[in-house]
């Protein structure tokens, strides 16, 4: 990771940073994402309040805060119900009284008959007339002006006044270079203001402009910000694409052998689909620059075969493979697959996981040194530090985007040793479809090969929504199924907060069901069993020695049992989207027809109610991502931890659609034309965060 630093210092030029402040007012502006004096300068307020003008209080207009002055009349402190303070003002139009529950008693005098105190706050009509709760004030002395700006809200954490955050942001605007980084032509073509001109109005906007364009982020000085920040992403992109580019990676040729037989021995024919993401990344593989794909397609498209085919490309090279899952389930059932696969082709395979005993794990690492291992298949401990590859050339990693950005980078590291400087080839795989304009976003500068069609012959799975009340009902026809010869999941209900407390709903659940169910041989997976013994679980529910599975959200990705047909969710409420999807994609892998009982408890939250409607209405992964993105934003889609990407802060993809196509358009104009500027409008936007990006 350093010599990535390294290479890109040119680019990168530090901002100035915060000087003369106490560790205290630092580690708080921390908290607020502000590191550096321009970090100030991009904190642009929540809401701005309206103290540019006086009102007469019995004029005052309700429901917004108001600026009034007036004359204290009288001021005391009162004992019942709460102890409190109370000051009277009347400024000739009516009287007005200021209540406060935390003062001081130095208030009282501050506040003593006949001072001029000028309030601001809403004023709400109470039992004894117009009153303001906690006005901010200020005692008047003479001649003092009043604000002619609207005065900046900024979001601010414990500790740090408004007040603090003002100074220091007024500073910073008087400190640091607010020049232009972009053409002038470039913003008049797109009728953009200023830089400069932007971010003073934004913190400082005059009282005539319409609070809503503000606010709601309409206003030019908006634009301009929001464009700002989309540009810089983009021409980050572009470079990190245009140094993948550049970089060496060994080439691949595709013989083919190895992959005919493999197809040839498969009870299916690849969809069309598959044959297109087949042959692009095959073409990829034989370039000598790495290839950076992500391979997307809906649960149970069939994702992994194709990853046995490029797999099958590296090792026709005589080079290796390493195959990464995040959970152990899911790596265990990629492995079983691969050697059902591959193993009669002659490919030797190795295992490698958290839970392997020592002598296993040794010698499967010696296997892998050695290269007698072509393919490794495994979890997170593929990129521990021992893990080393004789000659790894293809890094696939499935579920991607459960993988922190550390990680993905760590599983390409493996590759430099035979031949410093190359980089294995890096297939990604994800079945949380990405809507384009997140693609287009964030995943700018990786391919992607799209499964968009599922395997022939699958029957929909059918939604049934059934409140807890009627569970006797969903009881009978687990029952039925299974009796029939079916199989079927139980999901026990999450528990977000507590893993103890998610192991003993799972362990109390399943306890339950053999209770209910006698006469059915039942099993249960959860997350904190052993490696082994999910494995023997899994497998006996495979074979059909188990016919009904309780399971904990362990089985959310990837698990694939074609013969269960029946999935029972309880308390589908508390769940999420994508994982409602993940879930039901369980189910439905087969010909049989498949059901999907999605069981809630009332009443339902609004926010629950729409998920479940969403889920019961589409079966488009495609489109249920949508509705997620829609529902809760690109940050928690992607999750800013996981994808290790800064996330947009101002500009938001579901409203600013076009200032996105501006900014990619303008992206490539710049670097072409103008890479002085390109390289400006960076340092400024992304300074030292730059190098994380994409990895
Ligand atoms: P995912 O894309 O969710 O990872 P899998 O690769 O696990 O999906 O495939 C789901 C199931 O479909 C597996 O049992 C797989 O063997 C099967 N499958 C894959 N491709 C085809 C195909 N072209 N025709 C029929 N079945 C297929
Ligand atoms: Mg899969």
């Amino acid at each position: 990771m350093k010599t990535k630093v390294a290479d890109r210092s040119s680019l990168i030029t530090h901002h100035s940073s915060l000087s003369g402040l106490s560790r205290s007012t630092l580690d708080r502006l921390a908290k607020l994402g502000i590191n550096s004096k321009f970090d100030l300068v991009l904190h642009l307020p929540l809401r701005y309040d309206d103290e540019t003008r006086l009102y007469p209080i019995n004029e005052a207009p309700p429901g917004q805060p108001v600026l009034v002055e007036g004359n204290v009349v009288e001021c005391h402190i009162q004992y019942r119900p709460k102890r409190q303070l109370l000051c009277h003002i009347e400024d000739g139009s009516g009287v007005l009284t200021l209540r406060f529950f935390n003062f001081y008693t130095s208030q009282l005098k501050q506040l003593a008959a006949g001072a001029r105190v000028r309030a601001f706050g809403e004023i709400r009509h109470g039992f004894f007339g117009p009153e303001m709760v906690h006005p901010r004030y200020r005692v008047v002395h003479g001649d003092m002006p009043i604000a002619r700006a609207l005065t900046p809200v900024y979001p601010t954490t414990a500790g740090l006044a408004q007040d603090t955050l003002r100074r220091l942001i007024a500073r910073a605007l008087a400190d640091c270079d607010l020049q232009d980084t972009l053409p002038q032509a470039l913003l008049d073509r797109l009728g953009l203001p200023a830089f400069r001109e932007a971010v003073l109005l934004l913190h400082n906007p005059p009282p005539q402009l319409a609070q809503e364009t503000l606010q709601e982020r309409r206003h030019p000085a908006w634009h301009r910000v929001k464009f700002d920040e989309l540009l810089a992403q983009q021409l980050s992109m572009r470079l990190h694409h245009e140094r993948r580019r550049a970089a060496g990676a060994p080439a691949l040729k595709a013989h083919g052998s190895l992959a005919r037989s493999l197809l040839a021995r498969l009870p299916f024919r690849l969809t069309r689909a598959q044959q297109r993401a087949w042959r692009e990344i095959e073409r990829d593989l034989a370039r000598p620059h790495p290839m950076q794909r992500l391979l997307q397609g809906d649960v149970g498209s069939g994702k992994t075969v194709v990853a046995a085919l490029a797999a099958l490309q590296s090792v026709e090279n005589g080079c290796q493979v390493a195959v990464m899952a995040p959970t152990e389930i899911l790596a265990e059932q990629l492995y079983h697959k691969f050697v059902a696969w591959l193993a009669p082709l002659k490919v030797g395979l190795v295992w490698l996981s958290g839970s392997l005993g020592r002598k296993d794990k040794r010698a499967a690492l010696a296997a892998v040194a050695k290269g007698e291992a072509k393919i490794a298949v495994g979890t997170h401990a593929l990129i521990e530090e021992e893990v080393e590859f004789a000659d790894l050339a293809l890094a696939v990693v499935d579920e991607q985007h459960r993988f922190g950005v550390h990680q993905r980078l760590a599983l390409r590291m493996k590759g430099s040793r035979p031949n410093p400087g190359a980089q294995p080839h890096q297939l990604m795989m994800s079945a949380t479809p990405i809507p384009r304009t997140l693609a287009m976003s964030y995943y700018a500068d990786l391919d992607v090969s799209m499964i968009d069609e599922l395997p022939p012959g699958r029957t929909p799975v059918t939604t049934k929504l059934v409140s807890e009340a009627r569970r006797e009902e969903v009881i009978r026809r687990v029952r039925d199924a299974c009796v029939a010869g079916s199989q079927a999941y139980w999901v026990c209900p999450l528990i977000e907060e507590s893993e103890r407390l998610q192991l003993k709903t799972a362990l109390e659940t399943h306890a339950a069901l053999a209770a209910t169910f006698p006469e059915l041989k039942l099993g249960l997976v959860h997350g904190r069993m052993k490696g082994e013994d999910k494995a023997q679980v899994m497998d006996a529910f495979r074979r059909g020695a188990i016919q009904l599975l309780v399971a904990t959200t362990v089985i959310e990705v990837g698990v694939d049992v074609p013969s269960a047909s029946l999935l029972v969710i309880e308390h589908a409420e508390r769940m999420g989207l994508a994982q409602l999807h993940q879930l039901r994609g369980r189910v439905g892998r087969g010909t049989d027809v498949s059901t999907c009982i999605l069981l809630y408890a009332t009443p339902l939250t609004a926010a629950a109610r729409e998920r479940l409607k969403i889920i019961y209405e589409n079966h488009d992964g495609f489109e249920i991502a949508r509705h997620d993105l829609r529902l809760r934003g690109p940050g928690e889609l992607l999750g800013a931890r996981q994808s290790g990407m800064p996330l947009l802060r101002f500009a938001d993809l579901n409203t600013d659609l076009d200032l996105l196509d501006a900014a990619r358009a303008a992206a490539a104009a710049l670097l072409r034309e103008q890479p002085d500027a390109a390289r400006r409008h960076l340092a400024r936007w992304l300074g030292t965060r730059h190098e994380y990006l994409k990895a």
